[in-house]
């Protein structure tokens, strides 16, 4: 993610910014992907601290008005899982608007978004992640941090985050919108394997016996082993994870021996990415803390991520990436 402007007084501003120490108020466009002190505020603004414009003529942002459903504010927490969950969906569409997806000038259809919380006026519920025909289902209980801590540790995900399930749940409606080409179903198969093979079967294998020895020499996750689908959304969430991550060295200027970030094609900017991790982790250690991206990778999964890298760079097809 970049780091903005206040256009006030020249500040730097983060993303997630309402106000600038100025006093300006800030309204974040994501056309242009910067912020503007007179806009008319999304309706979310005050209840949830979304600081997104509002689209031209209409009462939400781009983000708020894909949720179509949310959790019921009135019962206890809701309304913080909810906030906190559509901050990790703005910079999740923010990013893929800098890809091209969801722009004003991409024409094709968007994901809807149902947030939905375990804790309803009805009772407790179970609601599970998923996507299916454009209707991305989000679970709101980990966007409370000591849930997530938990759940992480309980399904041994190391790198479960919120931003991670809308990455992982949008790179299915992307595969579902870039599938319907040739070229790519063909480069996909011969990467990843047969999308079309049965579902519910390969799940159910995959709870009962796992994902079986060696699943680091192919996939970038064992969950990504369970079907061709599931090894697409974890190696697409993965670029999404790793180009941000460089845009994000890049808005603080950080090098790193031999490499200058900011190249405008997307293999090296994937790439860029994967050094910026090793040297995150190194960073990590010498805290104390946990590796930031406890991944190898090995030259199949590397091939996996840079057939991904290619096809999430929808802004122009020739490879050139713009910079973050
Ligand atoms: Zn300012
Ligand atoms: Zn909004
Ligand atoms: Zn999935």
């Amino acid at each position: 993610m970049k780091i903005f402007e206040c256009p006030e007084c020249s500040s730097p501003v983060y993303f997630e910014n309402m106000r600038c120490s100025c006093a300006s108020e800030l309204f974040y466009n994501p056309e242009t992907a910067g912020f503007s002190s007179q806009g008319i505020a999304c309706a979310n603004r005050e209840l949830l601290s979304c600081n997104w414009a509002a689209r031209p003529g209409e009462a939400l942002c781009d983000s708020c008005v894909m949720t179509k459903v949310h959790p019921e504010p009135d019962v206890v927490q809701n309304l913080a899982l909810w906030a906190r969950t559509e901050a990790s969906k703005r910079w999740v569409l923010a990013n893929l608007k800098q890809l091209g997806w969801f722009a004003a000038a991409d024409t094709g259809p968007r994901p809807s978004f149902e947030l939905l919380s375990e804790t309803t006026s009805t009772g407790a519920d179970s609601p599970v992640m998923g996507h299916l025909a454009g209707k991305i289902i989000i679970n709101v209980a980990e966007a409370d941090p000591a849930t997530l801590v938990d759940r992480r540790e309980k399904m041994q995900e190391p790198f479960r985050t919120m931003v991670g399930h809308f990455r992982h749940e949008i790179s299915h409606f992307l595969f579902s919108r870039l599938s319907g080409s040739h070229p790519f179903l063909t480069r996909f198969r011969s990467l990843f394997g047969d999308e079309t093979a049965d579902y519910g079967d390969a799940l159910q294998r995959y709870y009962e016996t796992g994902a079986g020895e060696g699943w680091s020499d192919t996939h970038i996750s064992e969950y990504a082993s369970a079907h061709p689908h599931e090894d697409w959304a974890e190696t697409a969430a993965h670029v999404l994870h790793l180009l941000d991550l460089r845009d994000s060295a890049n808005a603080v200027g950080m090098t790193l021996p031999g490499t200058r970030f900011g190249a405008h094609d997307t293999r090296t900017a994937l790439n860029e990415g994967l050094d910026l991790g090793v040297a995150l982790n190194h960073m990590n250690r010498s805290m104390g803390l946990d590796d930031a991206y406890p991944f190898v990778i090995a030259p199949i999964v590397r091939d996996k991520l840079e057939f991904c890298a290619e096809q999430l760079n929808q802004k122009n097809r020739t490879g050139k990436l713009q910079p973050g």
